[in-house]
């Protein structure tokens, strides 16, 4: 049995998922999502599986898919070999010692060793994490920057259609005044009917914010996410003063010395919690507990993982009782083609814990196949 944990082998696959529109941010733009398959086999013929992915490149905090292939393939890869995947404590200090930083690619790792283990003892990675504290959490739909009869059509589409209630919408890659007109015109035309959540992306810096995000209060805007770079804390906690809405912290938060740091200068009402930047499920467990214990709500953030990832941000969010701001786990939905053999589900406004050993989600090995990259 014990040696049966042992790990075998660790491969990784590059695939480029076509998605169903273009989804842009303030400083970048994807027509297809690249995604790092990590795949952990061991001695008793266990696959895990893990995913490295970033939003749109590496823009948003250093890392690619193509660095996290380096990174895992040549310096993590060889630590793990040998060892059993239910050390994951143990690997995890190991791994440290030999790479810094690169949670991302740190995180592709620590899921595909939890759904390895989990798969072995027949039970679902929430069941590691200390069991679900719920069965499924609300879902956010992100709109894009495009102007904002595009936006509006899309967000009431999904009203009608009963896929989300609340939207967030990308801000920052126009002038900030051209781009508050455009938020109020969404506002307006979405008020009483759905929740509307701005992200700035750490595009905006002190003055601006503090100029233009009294306007979107004004305007009906339920929360405001990540204005200012993600080193400036105290600004943030500035406009977090100022603003009678509530402030979520993403770029300023990726460890819990981060979310301690976020807490003691209330610079943040909000965490946006990633499993991915964080590295891992276990870095994300201690983030929204430090929350918990702040009083401060978390949200089950996105770097737009397919169904793999997302099942992995989802066992999270189901058994991290501080997970009380719904999530934007809407990945696969902005997908073209379904990645996994039994597509994870959507319904009312929230997704569905699956059930099943490990993530409870399986690749379909000709859809990977179809998208590899050569
Ligand atoms: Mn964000």
């Amino acid at each position: 049995m014990s040696d049966d944990l042992r790990i075998d082998r660790v491969e990784t696959v590059l695939v480029d998922i076509p998605l169903r529109r273009p989804h842009r941010f303030a400083r970048a733009s994807m027509n297809a999502q690249p995604v790092l398959y990590v795949f952990v086999r061991t001695a008793g013929g266990i696959t895990g599986t893990g995913e490295g992915v970033v939003p749109a490149g590496p823009w948003w905090g250093g890392e690619s898919v193509e660095t996290m292939q380096v990174i895992i393939e040549r310096y993590i890869a060889p630590i793990l070999t040998g060892r059993r995947v239910d050390e994951i404590g143990t690997l995890q200090r190991d791994i440290t010692d030999v790479v810094a930083a690169n949670l991302f690619a740190k995180a592709a790792v620590e899921v595909a060793l939890h759904d390895a283990w989990a798969r072995s003892l027949g039970i679902g990675v929430h069941a590691l994490l200390g069991g679900a504290v719920r069965s499924s959490v609300p879902v956010t739909w992100a709109l894009g920057t495009e102007p904002a009869p595009v936006v509006v059509e899309e967000a009431l589409g999904k009203l009608d259609a009963g896929l989300h209630h609340s939207f967030k919408l990308k801000m920052g890659a126009d002038e900030p005044a051209v781009d508050v007109s455009r938020v109020e015109a969404v506002a307006e035309k979405l008020a009483g009917v759905a929740g509307v959540r701005v992200d700035l992306n750490a595009r905006w810096d002190r003055l601006t914010s503090l100029a233009h995000l009294p306007r979107l209060a004004d305007a009906g805007v339920e929360m405001v996410e990540q204005p200012v770079p993600g080193s400036e804390i105290e600004t943030l906690a500035e406009i977090s003063a100022l603003l009678p809405i509530p402030v979520m912290a993403d770029e300023s938060l990726r460890t819990p010395s981060d979310a301690l740091r976020l807490a003691r200068l209330g610079a943040a009402d909000i965490f946006a919690v990633k499993t991915t930047k964080c590295g891992g499920l276990r870095a994300s467990m201690e983030i929204a507990a430090v929350g918990a214990a702040a009083g401060i709500p978390s949200h089950g953030a996105t770097s737009i993982e397919s169904p793999l990832g997302t099942a992995a941000s989802l066992h999270f969010a189901c058994a991290a009782p501080g997970v009380t701001w719904g999530s934007e786990l809407f990945g696969p939905l902005l997908m073209a083609e379904e990645m996994a053999v039994e597509p994870l589900r959507y319904a009312d406004g929230h997704l569905h814990l699956p059930e099943g050993p490990g993530l409870g989600i399986d690749l379909d090995p000709d859809k990977i196949r179809a998208f590899r990259r050569d």
